[in-house]
């Protein structure tokens, strides 16, 4: 219900008031008009009432009329008080009616916060109230991670317990003088006043509830991984409104959220910037994806062991027509963010598939999948259908998944991972070390390879730790019988180092850095992997391999 409308009830209601006042008023001024004009008679007609001993037949006709008068007054306040008191519970069932309109109008059901328009108003007044007393004000956005899952998953229902129980954790993390709110789905936003000097005192509230939301919460038999990302804005920034604030303090949680969600981030204005050049992105990939700009670039993978060629990872990259060849880091989290993603990758692998299919049988292709992608029921039948399409054989294709991935939906994983894998797809766990590293997420899902980040591989001949830990990937991969991919090999020692170690798979800028498809064929030429009856044939990629050397 809307203000408006709350408006108009209590409008109403004083309508049912004046009349109220009116019936009543008059009806009690000609009772008291009656009673003062006739009183003296009253007092004559008592007595010779008494004096009939109370039988009122031997009444003169004045009295009897006098009586009748008496009567009807009384009646009439008789009438005056029901119908006072009628109209009384009346309008408090209305008072109360429109009060609870009011309410509503105000708070957020489901949680017991103020809505939006609540929060912007009563922000304002906690604004300037705080201002006066020589204080600022922060505004903290609070974004659920991975919330939309818990609902697709397990349902509304189950999303709203988790909502609420999201509710009460950020409420035990506020002050009183705090001004909370609901703004949308899954997003709260909280305004309270603070002093300039001690702003830690936010950070520490802020902490509180993303490490309070971190855990799981248990909702109707359903147990939800949820997380928050926080952007906070300071009033005292040259920023006085609410929405000014809800602005900057969005524009800080999607920092939050770029850096690896589950951490809070306060407002600067670098950050502006970087979503000018964010938005920039965005309009690039919805531009340049239908048009090829986005292409596979290929990173050879070798035998350790014998240095033959094993296959290529399939990195992406931007060839954008002014700004040169852009890597990955720049673009992927932009496509993740805002749903482009599936589309960018089907491009890129599309493009490999059709690039790789006449390659010698021998050499596979890995490609990376974003733990968005996981999420996409579909995501099985469209690498499905586009194999098909390009004629590239499934068992060529590795996948190549993070931990993270494995987090947010399991079961949709293990389903998509089941149909990719009775395909003749292989399945590799990408960048294993540096995320939670779990035995149980190994054996989650039916994986055929292990990834040893680049991270511990390029510094193993360096740092006693790093080489600790490859050395137990590699350990555990060999009890475990999955074989090792080593990535980040810059050198001959590195390689000599795996090797010692048993890891036989590895790629790195000692067997060269992702190139364009025309230096792969050249490498393939050169090795003899390219079919010759077809070897020098270019392939249609749209004109572009002329430009890519
Ligand atoms: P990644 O999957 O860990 O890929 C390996 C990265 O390590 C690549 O960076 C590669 O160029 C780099 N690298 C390889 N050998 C060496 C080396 O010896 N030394 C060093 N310092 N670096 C080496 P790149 O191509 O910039 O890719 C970065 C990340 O972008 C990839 O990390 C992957 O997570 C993501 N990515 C790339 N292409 C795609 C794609 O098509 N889809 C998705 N979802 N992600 C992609
Ligand atoms: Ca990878
Ligand atoms: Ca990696």
């Amino acid at each position: 219900m809307s203000d408006q409308q709350g408006e108009l009830h209590s409008a109403d209601g004083a309508m049912i008031r004046a009349r109220r006042d009116l019936v009543v008023g008059g009806v009690l001024v000609a009772a008291i008009l009656v009673l003062v004009l006739s009183g003296w008679r009253f007092i004559g007609f008592a007595q010779r009432l008494l004096g009939h001993g109370n039988d009122a037949t031997q009444l003169a006709a004045g009295d009897r009329l006098l009586l009748s008068g008496l009567l009807l007054n009384l009646a009439l306040i008789l009438f005056g008080w029901r119908r006072y008191r009628d109209l009384a519970a009346a309008t408090t069932q209305h008072d109360l009616a429109a009060a609870r309109a009011m309410t509503l109008a105000r708070i957020d059901e489901l949680t017991g916060f103020l809505n939006r328009r609540a929060m912007a108003s009563d922000g304002e007044a906690l604004i300037t109230q705080a201002r006066r007393q020589g204080k600022a004000t922060a505004l903290l956005t609070i974004d659920l991670d991975h919330f939309k899952a818990v609902n697709e998953v397990h349902g509304h229902l189950a999303g709203d317990t988790v909502l609420r129980a999201a509710t009460d954790i950020i409420r035990r993390a506020l002050p009183a003088s705090a001004v909370a709110g609901r703004l949308d789905g899954d997003e709260f936003a909280a305004l309270l006043p603070f002093d300039p000097r001690h702003a830690g005192a936010i950070d520490s509230i802020a902490d509180y509830i993303v490490s309070a939301l971190a855990q799981p919460l248990i909702a109707r038999g359903v147990t939800a991984h949820i997380g928050a990302s926080i952007g906070i804005a300071r009033s005292d920034e040259d920023c006085q409104t609410v929405e000014a604030l809800l602005r900057r303090a969005n524009i800080a949680m999607q920092a939050a959220k770029g850096s690896g969600r589950g951490r809070h981030a306060w407002f600067d204005t670098s950050m502006e910037r970087e979503l000018i050049s964010r938005n920039m992105i965005e309009a690039g990939l919805r531009e340049g994806i239908p048009i090829g700009q986005f292409v596979p670039y290929y990173e050879p993978q070798v035998d350790l062991e014998t240095n033959a060629l094993l296959g290529f990872e399939v990195l992406a990259r931007w060839e954008h027509p002014t700004r040169g060849v852009i890597a990955p880091d720049n673009f992927i989290p932009v496509a993740e963010e805002c749903g482009l993603i599936s589309e960018l990758s089907i491009a890129v692998m599309r493009r490999a598939f059709i690039e790789g299919r006449d390659w010698s049988p021998s050499l596979s292709l890995s490609v990376n999948i974003s733990p968005a992608q996981l999420r996409d029921p579909w995501l099985a039948q469209k690498i499905v259908k586009l194999l098909v399409e390009t004629g590239f054989p499934a068992n060529r294709l590795e996948i190549e998944i993070t931990e993270s991935s494995l987090f947010q939906n399991l079961p949709l994983a293990q389903s998509i991972v089941g149909s990719l894998k009775n395909q003749g797809i292989r399945l590799a766990l990408d960048d294993f070390g540096t995320g939670y590293s779990s035995l149980a997420h190994l054996r989650a899902l039916p994986f055929d390879r292990i990834k040893i980040d680049r991270s511990f591989v390029t510094s193993i001949n360096k740092d006693p730790e790093s080489a600790a830990i490859v050395n137990a990937i590699s350990k555990l991969g060999e009890s475990l019988n999955l074989p090792i991919t080593a990535e980040g090999i810059e050198d001959g020692d590195i390689r000599d180092r795996l090797r010692a170690m048993g890891c036989h798979k590895g790629q790195g800028w000692h067997f060269g850095k992702p190139m364009t498809v025309t230096a792969t064929r050249r490498m393939l030429a050169e090795r003899g992997l390219l079919p010759t009856a077809r070897g020098s044939q270019p392939i249609d990629d749209h004109g572009l391999s002329a430009r890519r050397a």
